[in-house]
């Protein structure tokens, strides 16, 4: 792996042809969809006149495949944006440009970053970086298989319901999701709007830190965005920490808890002070997610049409356009979320369903904040089990979603939350611990994650 560091006062040129040579070399993993190498290297050539510079001068990161970006394809692993050329950058990306960070290519996801192990995309898996056999992890599991293999030193990534911080658990490096707000979507394809979030992927806390630093803050061209309150911190002392008791029973793989609960004796052992905390709304937290998730994948995914861009069928009339273009255009986990969506919102479901998950999740929010009144961090697994096999939960949608019960909750609350490395398990397979934090401790959460690995 790499640090932001290795790529610092070096050559842009030569960072951005080892990035590219790294990509190839591990083209069979497939954590990349396309390279932006051209756009790359003349973007080098700028930083090394020096006429670009900034805290990420010269260094190499990727975006998921959602993010809009110029010199190639924003395809979010679909058929229906496999030719889509952006006409414009999100606005992360920009930000990440104006301090110099160089773009060298689009990773995979599960298309339009529906699943938890990219295996929903139209172009194929991404493999594990720790045991090929096994998934990346998912939405955005290619970001985090390029920043584990040391490809480059960050990704980017985004997370609705865990998408970056269960990939960065499954792979073993920090994936980073924000207060709800703290960084600008314009320009990524919507998936949620209530609860997507743009986050990255780094190999240290700190490297994630400078890199949401970088993205964080006010955008008009996205008004859910709050005024950039994302400050670096102080590692914090005699923190109030929380375990999660809901998610340490028996169900959960033993050597995922195992990790956990050696990263919870090093808290302690900071002088942090750990006690056992239960939440009654947790076990509900996965059937509001595949309520209100759908629903509003329903709305956001309905531009799709077949007329405006993306891909366009062969039709003899309108009604056959639409339908023939979502389609083709559409993978098998798209349509059933758009199906659950409008069932749903549907006008005699509406009440049953939709309004009900709403009003459970406004006492889940009540429930969390009861909680930060006490104690400044939760801790607890990211996943109830390391990496699963290819193949092993594709058959059965609910046994997948089931592997997202432990990332949708702080999502739903719109809670900053990250993903820490904590070892492996008996097999070598990476554990993350996630640290979850009241809204805008984002930087605490990341001091922490800091002080934990200069102690370790
Ligand atoms: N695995 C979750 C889902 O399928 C999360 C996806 C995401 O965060 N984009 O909805």
């Amino acid at each position: 792996m790499t640090a932001i560091s290795d790529f610092i006062d070096s050559s842009a040129t030569d960072n951005v042809k080892k990035a590219i040579a790294a990509a190839k070399e591990n083209e069979s993993i497939h954590a990349l969809l396309s390279l932006t190498e051209e756009r790359a290297l003349e973007r080098a050539t700028l930083v090394d006149k020096g006429e670009i510079t900034g805290r990420l001068a010269g260094v190499p990161f990727v975006a998921k495949d959602n993010f809009m970006t110029l010199g190639g394809t924003t395809t979010a692993a679909s058929h229906f944006l496999e030719q889509f050329e952006a006409p414009l950058q999100a606005t992360v990306i920009e930000r990440l440009e104006a301090e110099g960070a160089i773009c060298i290519g689009k990773t995979n996801l599960d298309a339009f970053a529906h699943g938890g192990s990219t295996e929903n995309s139209a172009f194929g898996p991404t493999l594990n970086s720790a045991d090929p056999t096994r998934v990346a992890g998912g939405s955005s599991g290619g970001s985090a298989v390029a920043t584990a293999l040391g490809i480059v030193p960050f990704a980017i990534g985004t997370d609705t319901g865990g998408s970056i911080r269960q990939p960065a658990s499954f792979n073993g490096v920090v994936g980073v999701k924000p207060t709800y707000g703290t960084v600008s979507r314009y320009g990524v394809v919507a998936m949620a709007s209530s609860t997507d979030t743009i986050g990255c992927f780094a190999t240290t806390a700190h490297d994630a830190e400078l890199v949401m630093d970088i993205m964080a803050g006010r955008d008009d061209r996205d008004m859910t965005t709050l005024p950039d309150f994302f400050a670096p911190a102080e590692a914090p002392t005699a923190l109030k920490v929380g375990v999660i008791k809901e998610f340490m029973t028996d169900d959960v793989d033993a050597g995922v808890r195992q990790q956990v609960a050696t990263y919870v004796e090093s808290l302690k052992a900071a002088g942090h002070i750990v006690e056992e905390v239960s939440m009654s709304m947790l076990k509900y937290a996965l059937a509001m997610y595949y309520i209100i998730v759908p629903a509003e994948i329903s709305s956001n995914l309905s531009r799709y049409d077949g007329v405006r861009y993306g891909r366009r069928a062969e039709a003899g009339n309108l009604s056959e356009l639409y339908g023939k273009s979502r389609d083709e255009g559409f993978m098998a986990e798209n349509k059933r979320r758009i199906m659950i969506g409008s069932y749903v919102l549907s006008s005699g479901y509406f009440d049953a369903y939709y309004l009900q998950a709403q009003k459970a999740r406004t006492l889940l929010i009540n429930e969390f904040n009861e909680l930060f009144k006490t104690y400044d961090v939760l801790v607890g697994p990211v996943a109830p089990t390391p990496a699963f096999k290819l193949g092993e939960n594709t058959a059965d949608p609910v046994k997948m979603y089931l592997a997202d019960i432990m990332t949708v909750p702080a999502s739903l609350a719109g809670l900053p939350a990250i993903s820490v490395p904590a070892g492996t398990t008996d097999e070598g397979l990476p554990v993350g611990v996630q640290l979850i934090g009241q809204r805008r401790d984002d930087a605490k959460l990341l001091a922490l994650a800091a002080s934990q690995e200069e102690a370790a």
